[in-house]
């Protein structure tokens, strides 16, 4: 069996300057066509909502539109946890609480339903990649008006040059690899 590292680098590929110049954009869809490697990183991502003895300790995880979508829902199923979307503004049909947060040229709204979390609910937030850190900490202020605790956050991949960990101080953040 490959290494979870030989894994994530076979699976994930630089694309220079999209969606802008200037951006090098983290492209898992290679990742998410190989069978083997994406079981290997969805349980990997999975074990972050365990304890020591790998007992799931989450009731729901939250997937970020729209790839954190892809990794949450298989996440949730090998914890026997609910699935929650969290989704840009305008796409969930029934009452949503919103939060905003600041882009390099202007602002974006994140929303998650009302009733998306019961009192006491364990969270665990997925998400492809850290970047500024913005959109999941406006993600962590969607949760933080419910009744409901934060286990912590897991991406795949986290960009270390940008101040993504430092904005999130506090929480419990995981990345399977960091560049
Ligand atoms: P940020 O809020 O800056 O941490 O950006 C994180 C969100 O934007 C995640 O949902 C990522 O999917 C996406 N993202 C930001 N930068 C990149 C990148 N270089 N490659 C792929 N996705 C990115």
């Amino acid at each position: 069996m490959r290494s979870l590292e030989q894994v994530l680098k076979d699976g994930i590929r630089d694309i220079p300057d999209y969606p802008q110049a200037g951006v090098i954009f983290k492209d898992i869809t290679p990742l998410l066509a190989d069978n083997s490697g994406f079981a290997q990183v969805v349980e990997a991502l999975a074990a972050t909502g365990t304890d020591d003895d790998g007992r799931p300790v989450v009731d729901k995880v939250v997937g970020i539109e729209a790839r954190g979508f892809i990794l949450a829902a298989p996440v949730a199923l090998a914890l026997g946890a609910g699935f929650v979307p969290v989704r840009k503004k305008g796409k969930l049909p029934a009452a949503t609480y919103e939060e905003s947060y600041a882009l390099e040229y202007g602002e974006a709204t994140i929303e998650v339903h009302q009733d998306a979390f019961a009192p006491g609910d364990r969270v665990l937030i997925i998400d492809d990649v850290l970047a500024t850190g913005g959109t999941i900490e406006a993600c962590l202020r969607l949760i933080r008006r419910f009744e409901a605790e934060v286990h912590g956050t897991t991406v795949l991949l986290e960009l270390s040059f940008l101040p993504g960990r430092e904005r999130l101080s506090g929480e419990q953040l995981t990345a399977l690899v960091t560049v």
